[in-house]
């Protein structure tokens, strides 16, 4: 847009040369005082924001980039959705804070909307400030709930930074964080690109993931065992849809030693494999779900714990031993009661399901058969992994486990460099747009994936 005098404007009214020189002391007040997750401080060159709107966001030079990472896989309703903005502002006008121990309207009704949407009894909801805490809290009611202690989850996950959530976690980050002592164990999951069990197909990768873990428990003494904790989609770890039967071969295991099942739907819940949750696809029901992100599209930090009567009635008479001043948070539970309001009136959950089935899976599928780097793609609804390897025979990725390559950046780089940004985890790309995505959008995405993948051709070996 630009003025009659002639100054582009942002969507947000913000004149492009204040917003770029905001960008500017921005980027400098980083580097000088902000540290960064993750990273090796002197080694990060962060991109700057100064704009969102849809699936789009503007970098620190003004340029407008297709957001195909939706930011952390959170913007699920898309950047700055005028419902959403609109309801953070009148409970802003309204009332910002209330403590945790007093009803709230913005809280109960978040809850209520939450609670419709889970499977099963799943009707209890204990909010928290983002998705490691969530975790946290759903391994401590299963402990209280089993009297157990020990805790399973798969490798290839990611659960969170916090003290359990990261020694749940089965990525390196995990390893400078583990000293052994947290009650976590980890094992195998199916992911039949990689199989750990030389399945020759899906069922086959089922039944012995299966298998491996029942041994496991039986090894480690299911007396002794309080959780398994799984996201039903492994996000970040490499999108892994589960094989047909698996979820509900660990809910029968689950239930055949007493062991709570922890869903985990920080990332895939909210619409974005397409359903409200993740879990939905394999009709399973689990006795705690984790979710944040998509509950509000993280517009204001908020996750949470869906509880089962059950595992409710275990603090019926007895106190649950944990909250946080922020629990329910009235500004944070007003933008949840605004997104999957809007959700459901726009038919976004749907949307997002219609874009996967028919054209983002589609047309990453006809980019894996034009590029010999493409080993595999993978994924549901808004939800893709584009699995790069160096050699299609060997599988060999394009970085190693647990690191990035120069090839891999060249690739991300030009993604950017044609316009989009996109999630890169070691040799993957995700395609993860909001769930609000158009058509055009995603053809657009798609065709300057098509170049960057041009680029890792070149880097296949031999
Ligand atoms: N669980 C899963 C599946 C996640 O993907 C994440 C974050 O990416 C978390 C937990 C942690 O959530 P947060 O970063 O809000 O603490």
């Amino acid at each position: 847009m630009t003025t009659s005098l002639g100054q582009d404007l942002l969507p947000n009214g913000q004149t492009l040369e204040s917003a770029l020189a905001e960008g500017k002391t921005a980027y400098t007040l980083d580097r000088a005082h902000v540290f960064h997750s993750w990273s090796a401080q002197n080694r990060i060159s962060p991109m700057t924001i100064i704009a969102a709107e849809g699936s789009h966001v503007w970098d620190g030079a003004g340029n407008r980039l297709l957001d195909f990472s939706s930011q952390l896989v959170n913007t699920n309703i898309g950047h700055q959705h005028p419902k959403v903005v609109e309801a953070i502002q009148a409970q802003a006008a309204k009332l910002c804070t209330v403590a945790p121990q007093h009803a709230n309207h913005a809280r109960s009704e978040a809850a209520r909307l939450i609670a419709e949407r889970t499977p099963g009894d799943l009707n209890k909801i204990f909010f928290t400030n983002g998705g490691a805490d969530a975790v946290e809290h759903a391994v401590r009611m299963a402990r209280l709930h089993t009297g157990r202690r020990k805790v399973l989850a798969r490798y290839r996950s990611y659960h969170g930074g916090t003290d359990t959530a990261i020694n749940l976690t089965g990525d390196p980050r995990r390893w400078p964080n583990d000293h052994g002592s947290s009650g976590v164990i980890h094992f195998h999951g199916p992911f039949l690109y990689r199989s750990q069990f030389h399945a020759a197909d899906e069922q086959q990768e089922s039944e012995r993931a299966l298998e491996h873990l029942d041994q496991l428990i039986r090894f480690e003494g299911p007396d002794s065992i309080a959780a398994i904790v799984l996201e039903s989609v492994p996000g970040t770890a490499g999108i892994m849809v589960p094989p047909p039967g698996y979820l509900a071969g660990v809910r029968e295991i689950c239930d055949r030693y007493g062991i709570v099942f922890i869903a985990d739907e920080v990332m895939a819940g909210f619409g974005r494999t397409g359903r409200w949750f993740a879990i939905e696809h394999f009709d399973v029901v689990p006795d705690l779900i984790t979710f944040a992100k998509g509950v509000n599209s993280g517009y204001v930090p908020l996750g949470g714990v869906a509880i089962s009567g059950k595992i409710a009635a275990t603090f019926a008479d007895r106190p649950y031993p944990g909250g946080l001043t922020y629990s329910g948070h009235p500004l944070a539970t007003a933008a949840a009661v605004a997104t999957i309001t809007a959700m459901e009136q726009e038919g976004i959950v749907e949307n997002a399901a219609r874009i996967g089935a028919e054209v983002l899976g589609p047309g990453l599928r006809a980019l894996a058969e034009r590029h010999p780097s493409v080993g595999e793609v993978r994924g549901l609804g808004v939800f893709w992994a584009i699995e790069l390897v160096a050699d299609r025979a060997t599988r060999a990725p394009l970085a190693p486990y647990g690191s990035s390559s120069p090839a891999m950046d060249d690739v991300i780089a030009a993604c950017k460099a044609g316009g989009l940004l996109p999630f890169a985890n070691f040799n993957r790309i995700h395609a993860v747009p909001p769930c609000t995505v158009s058509e055009a959008e995603v053809r657009r995405g798609l065709e300057i994936l098509d170049t960057a993948l041009t680029v890792a051709d070149t880097h296949l070996a031999g």
